[in-house]
């Protein structure tokens, strides 16, 4: 199939077109990403594969749909960022790569736990410079320490699995309980009692109109004072601007994050030379306790092999005219 590639970049390409030796499309590679204002690139592809800032609503797709663009293939889990009713409506399939080595995202999710805890960037940064004090370094214990895990699918699972083997208490809350989760060790809690006791609160659920800013001025007023908050799922789950009030109350100790809110005008891009005009990002950036990844959890070599495996099998399944097991409907 004639296939245009969108938000691409040099891992993208490298992994797709090593996989696509096996499957034979003819991919076309855009940097650029698909919205409203670029879908005149869609012109004459079957076709068209994005990531997680592209942003596929009512008026772009209804410009997919006259350029005859039959599938969306995302090389993601997450499709918040398409609106699948008006793809319903203009008849564009929409496939995804639901689970790819949700271990990668966990481990960042670990990562970002360990680096604001130990300060090992701060760390590095000093030595580096011959300052080997070890003032305002100090961490605490991870082992015995309650964590509290929001979303309980692949990934969460996985993180539950990590965090339960370095000696945690782990609570959760999800929609859907966990068995085999239980039987590990997990404890399921309303949200408000994960919020009263967790030490650290990462969130693994996916973003919708239930969970859209599900950490707000209400439910970080109920967290345990000094907590750390996770979040490598969306940015919209949480309300930057709540999070801001509560880093400089002090009554949130930390924040680690791999998704913004409007991270689509910034990550994935080198914006060093330029004047960023995102005064939140900007104040976020000045806290000592916060940690922020430019949407990175999922970048490991493992994850791209299966992104690039599924995206292109799923591509061959809808050319086939086989059943889509990895549609979204
Ligand atoms: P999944 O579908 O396996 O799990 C999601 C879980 O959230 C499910 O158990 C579901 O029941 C639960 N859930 C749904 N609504 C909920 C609610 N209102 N409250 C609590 N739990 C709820 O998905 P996954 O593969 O584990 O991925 C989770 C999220 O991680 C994705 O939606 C995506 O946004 C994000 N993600 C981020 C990256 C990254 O690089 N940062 C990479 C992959 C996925």
């Amino acid at each position: 199939m004639n296939i245009a590639v969108f938000s691409t970049k040099p891992y993208d390409k490298s992994y797709l077109d090593a996989f696509n030796k096996n499957y034979g499309h003819q991919l076309t590679y855009f940097e650029s990403s698909l919205k409203k204002k670029s879908t005149k690139l869609t012109k004459g592809y079957d076709a068209v594969c994005i990531f997680v800032n592209d942003q596929i609503d009512e008026a772009t797709l209804a410009d997919l749909a006259e350029n005859e663009v039959k599938l969306i293939a995302l090389r993601c889990a997450g499709f918040n960022n398409v609106d699948l009713k008006a793809a319903k409506k203009h008849n564009i399939k929409v496939v995804r790569v639901p689970s790819y080595s949700p271990e990668a995202v966990a481990e960042h999710a670990l990562a970002l736990i360990m680096t604001l805890n130990r300060k090992t960037h701060k760390a590095y940064n000093r030595v580096r410079e011959s300052n080997f004090s070890l003032n305002n370094l100090t961490g605490f214990n991870i082992f015995g320490k309650e964590v509290g895990v929001i979303g309980t699918g692949q990934i969460g699972a996985a993180f539950c699995r990590i965090m339960l083997g370095l000696g945690c208490r782990v609570s959760a809350f999800d929609i859907h309980e966990s068995e085999e989760l239980k039987s590990l060790g997990v404890q399921y809690k309303t949200l408000d009692m994960l919020y009263a006791q967790s030490d650290i609160i990462s969130l693994h659920c996916p973003l919708n109109s239930k969970t859209s800013h599900l950490i707000n001025k209400e439910s970080l007023e109920k967290f345990k004072p000094g907590a750390m908050l996770i979040n490598t799922s969306r940015g919209g789950l949480v309300d930057t601007t709540a999070i801001i009030e509560a880093l400089k109350s002090h009554h949130l100790g930390y924040l680690g994050i791999d998704v913004y809110e409007q991270e689509e005008n910034l990550f994935f891009e080198d914006l060093s030379e330029r004047i960023l005009q995102d005064e939140r990002i900007l104040r976020l950036l000045s806290f000592p306790n916060v940690l922020i990844t430019s949407h990175q959890a999922f970048l490991t070599r493992e994850a791209l092999d299966q992104i690039a495996d599924t995206v292109l099998s799923n591509i061959s399944a809808f050319e086939a005219n086989k059943p889509l097991v990895n549609q979204i409907s």
